[in-house]
C-alpha cells in the first residue's frame, strides 16, 4: 500500500534521512531536496500529496518558498520551524501553511499531522451550510464569514475551520486540548498554544467576534 509521495525540502542531511525511514515505513514515499529552488521544482515534477517545509533554508527561505508554492498550488505544507518565535511568523503572515511543528519534533508526530492534514483535504464539505451565532454568518461551502454588519470576511482555512467548530458548538466551553484534536486532527501533543495564535488571529480579522475566554478551560463562542 503506498500513502503516495511527501514531498521534503530541508538543508539538514540528518533529518531528511530520520524522515525517509519513518515514512517509509508508514508507506509513504518521501522525496528531498536541500533548497528551496530545488524544492519548487520538485514539486512541479513529482506532485506529492504534502509538503514538508524547513523555514530555514539557504538561499530563498521556508517563508517564501510557501508563499511561492500558493501562488499556484493547494498542496497541504508542514512548516518546520527552528524556533517558537518564527511560529508566530508563519501565522502572523498568512502565508498559507496548512501546519507547523517546532524542532526537535519527534517523526512520529509528523506522520501524524501528515495523515491529519490528508484526513482533512479529502473531507471537504461540499455543500454549503450556513451556522449562525450572535450575528455572524458562518458558510461552510464558501468557507467565509459574513459579520452582523455585513462585512465579509475570509479566514485562512485552519482559522476558519477553527472558528466553524466553535460556531458548531454554540455557547459551549471547549477546551485547547479538544480544539486540537478536532480542528487539527491529531491527539493532543502539547501545543495548546497553536490554539491560542489562531484565535487571536480570529479576533484581529472579526473584531467584535464574542469568543471568550474561559481561563483554565478554553474557550466559547455566543453565549
Ligand atoms: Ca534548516
Amino acid at each position: 500500500m503506498s500513502g503516495g509521495t511527501i514531498l521534503l525540502i530541508e538543508d539538514e542531511v540528518e533529518i531528511a534521512d530520520l524522515l525517509t525511514l519513518y515514512f517509509e515505513r508508514e508507506g509513504f514515499r518521501l522525496t528531498h531536496a536541500d533548497s528551496g529552488e530545488a524544492g519548487l521544482q520538485r514539486l512541479e515534477e513529482r506532485s506529492p500529496r504534502v509538503v514538508l517545509l524547513d523555514i530555514g533554508l539557504p538561499g530563498i527561505d521556508g517563508v517564501e518558498v510557501c508563499r511561492r508554492i500558493r501562488a499556484g498550488s493547494d498542496v497541504p505544507v508542514i512548516m518546520l520551524t527552528a524556533r517558537d518565535s518564527e511560529i508566530d511568523k508563519i501565522v502572523g503572515l498568512e502565508i498559507g501553511a496548512d501546519d507547523y511543528v517546532t524542532k526537535p519534533f519527534s517523526p512520529r508526530e509528523l506522520v501524524a499531522r501528515v495523515k491529519a492534514v490528508l484526513r482533512r483535504s479529502e473531507e471537504r464539505p461540499t455543500q454549503s451550510t450556513v451556522v449562525e451565532v450572535a450575528g455572524f454568518a458562518v458558510d461552510s461551502g464558501r468557507r467565509e464569514v459574513t459579520t452582523p454588519n455585513s462585512t465579509v470576511v475570509r479566514p485562512t482555512a485552519r482559522e476558519f475551520d477553527l472558528l466553524l467548530y466553535l460556531a458548531r458548538h454554540e455557547g459551549l466551553v471547549l477546551s485547547r486540548a479538544q480544539l486540537l484534536e478536532a480542528v487539527w486532527g491529531y491527539d493532543y501533543f502539547g501545543e495548546t498554544r497553536t490554539v491560542d495564535v489562531h484565535i487571536r488571529q480570529l479576533r484581529k480579522k472579526l473584531p467584535d467576534v464574542p469568543i471568550e475566554t474561559v481561563w483554565g478551560v478554553g474557550y466559547r463562542f455566543g453565549s
